[in-house]
């Protein structure tokens, strides 16, 4: 499932080439039309004529804007893409899978396809995220937001909960944009153990697990962004030092990294943690 860092590597490449283009036409496909949050006849009524004029992130939703003509009535069209959501631009002309969600076509030939194999994605076409979007006023900062938020200004947010760690990362009124696979990776980088409540944090951990929140995301929307032959639809993820390496060996420690989590049912996936370095 794509966190923070697959998003905002798809908002950096996908944003340039997207800004300024014009909607000429937008189809629904009636398979994946129950994903979209909104009537698909309006859908692909009103997104033509419409020009893209900016691409960004909140928490796990990537979020296209489009005004019509002469600049007004600007709406977003907000996708969360679950499990199986990707993006795909292409040159357009080829025939569309069938996973395909809706197509946009644009004024130079190009066609931009949103296509879903799990059939999970949420898709909203709205003048007001707030009002339209679920849980929007809920979540909390984006998380790679700390440097303005300050470790004063995290310390108190962190306070108002009793959660275990892991939890505690998930929680996207907490902070947005994390899910399982990053909150292995920030909570092995702060030495800090998956099961541990935040109450026992020392002030010093909870210095720690601040910079490790910033240093683990920047470093990860770098590597995905360095990666050559990256594929959004595969979501390499190599880069990561315990998430989905159970049994393996830690790369800072040589311990072997632990596993667990059923892997039944939301929230109970399967999480990775080091016993030898994280406490
Ligand atoms: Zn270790």
């Amino acid at each position: 499932m794509p966190e923070l860092p697959e998003l905002e590597a798809l908002r950096v490449r996908l944003g340039p080439r997207l800004e300024g283009q014009l909607v000429t036409a937008a189809e629904v496909s009636p398979r994946r039309a129950h994903l979209l949050r909104y009537p698909p006849e309006s859908f692909a009524h009103e997104l033509p004529y419409r020009r893209f004029v900016r691409t960004w992130r909140r928490g796990k939703h990537l979020l296209f804007d489009l005004e019509l003509g002469g600049g007004g009535d600007l709406r977003h069209l907000v996708v969360n893409p679950m499990l199986g959501g990707r993006f795909h631009l292409t040159g357009g002309g080829q025939p569309p899978p069938a996973t395909l969600v809706f197509s946009l076509r644009l004024e130079g030939g190009g066609e931009l396809r949103f296509l879903d194999a799990a059939a999970m994605s949420r898709v909203y076409w709205t003048p007001d995220p707030a009002r339209d979007v679920p849980a929007w006023t809920a979540m909390g900062p984006d998380a790679d937001r700390l440097p303005e938020l300050g470790l004063g200004g995290f310390r108190r947010r962190l306070r108002r909960y009793r959660d275990e760690l892991k939890d505690l990362l998930r929680n996207q009124a907490f902070l947005a944009g994390l899910g399982n696979a990053y909150s292995d990776e920030i909570l092995w980088e702060a030495r800090l153990l998956p099961l541990r409540r935040r109450a026992t944090l020392t002030a010093e951990e909870e210095e720690a697990l601040f910079g490790a929140i910033q240093t683990v995301l920047e470093r990860s929307v770098r590597a995905i962004l360095d990666h050559p032959g990256y594929q959004e639809s595969k979501q390499d993820r190599h880069f990561m030092n315990v998430h989905g390496k159970g049994g393996r060996t830690c790369p800072r420690c040589g311990h072997r990294i632990s596993q667990l989590g059923s892997g039944r049912g939301p929230g109970r996936e399967p999480f990775n943690f080091c016993r030898g370095c994280q406490v």
